[in-house]
């Protein structure tokens, strides 16, 4: 009935060993594989179990991934929504689709529930007239407050699920209901920062795995000649060397295939046989 459903990986096969540059974060996350290695554990030692964490940062630096990391060092089932997913006009969907997410993941536990882009369910609840435009309180606004609440009520009912790990993915921190940021509900945030020329370097290691790389290529000068590239900008960086490689008739890739690729990837695809004036 309530369409669409969580994305499910049975085991996500993402290791901490493909997240690279944001060590501390990943530090700090090893706490929940332990959790959900052994959930007992915990209540054995009378050990507060962990709750919701909120991952937060620009776009393409490894939220994502390394929520997948989690559940796949922990080997267990990975439930994936999109925040925009929840938002329906239609009222009463929206908060069925958490109630669905929720439950399946407290059936199949220990498991991990990821909602990126949290914000666009999750978005500051602004009372009866938006303060902004004085919109009145309409349908859409009763549909979203309605499944914000109910993410709430899940959240706060988690002692009974125990073993279920939720993570939260966002850009935009400053747009979420302050409710969902009170402790017991995403009680660790954890800021997901792009990398430094080091964190960048070990980035491109961990891609460049994937390829066949010349050993004549030096990844340090790309390292520091790239400031304000993502981890996504740099994986893609390493999969379109791979295809100028290719084209290039090259038997790995070479370091003037890696330049093609940067200046593709910064300027665009070169127009070839068309005259410019
Ligand atoms: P968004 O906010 O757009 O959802 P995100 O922070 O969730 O972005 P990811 O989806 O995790 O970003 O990153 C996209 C891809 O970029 C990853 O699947 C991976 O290939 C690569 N990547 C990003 N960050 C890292 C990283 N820190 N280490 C290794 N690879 C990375």
């Amino acid at each position: 009935q309530s369409k669409p459903q969580a994305r499910v990986d049975g085991s996500t096969g993402v290791m901490f060993s493909d997240v690279a540059g944001i060590d501390d974060a990943v530090e700090e996350l090893q706490e929940l594989v332990d959790y959900l290695k052994n959930p007992s554990l915990f209540d054995e030692k009378a050990i507060k179990p962990p709750h919701g964490v909120l991952l937060e940062g620009p776009p393409g630096c490894g939220k994502t991934l390394v929520a997948k990391a989690i559940a796949g060092e922990a080997n267990v089932p990975f439930y994936q929504m999109a925040g925009s997913e929840f938002v329906e006009v239609l009222v009463g969907v929206g908060s069925a689709r958490v109630r669905d997410l929720f439950k399946r993941a407290k059936v199949n536990k220990p498991s991990v529930v990821f909602i990126d882009e949290i914000d666009a369910l999750a978005t500051m609840r602004q009372g009866i007239f938006s303060e902004s435009n004085d919109q009145p309180y309409n349908a859409a606004t009763q549909e979203r407050e309605t499944t914000l609440n109910q993410l709430l009520i899940e959240l706060d009912g988690f002692d009974s699920g125990k073993g279920v790990i939720f993570l939260g993915a966002t850009n935009r921190r400053d747009l979420l209901d302050p409710a969902l940021l009170r402790p017991g509900r995403f009680d660790r945030k954890i800021s997901i920062r792009p990398p430094g020329a080091k964190g960048r370097l070990d980035i491109l290691k961990v891609h460049a795995r994937k390829v066949k790389m010349s050993p004549s290529v030096d990844l340090t000068t790309y390292a520091k000649n790239l400031p304000g590239w993502s981890g996504a900008k740099l994986s893609q960086l390493l999969q379109e060397s791979a295809l100028m490689a290719v084209r290039n008739k090259h038997e790995s890739i070479l370091q003037s295939d890696l330049d093609d690729a940067i200046d593709r990837l910064t300027v665009g695809p070169r127009c070839v046989g068309v005259e410019l004036s």
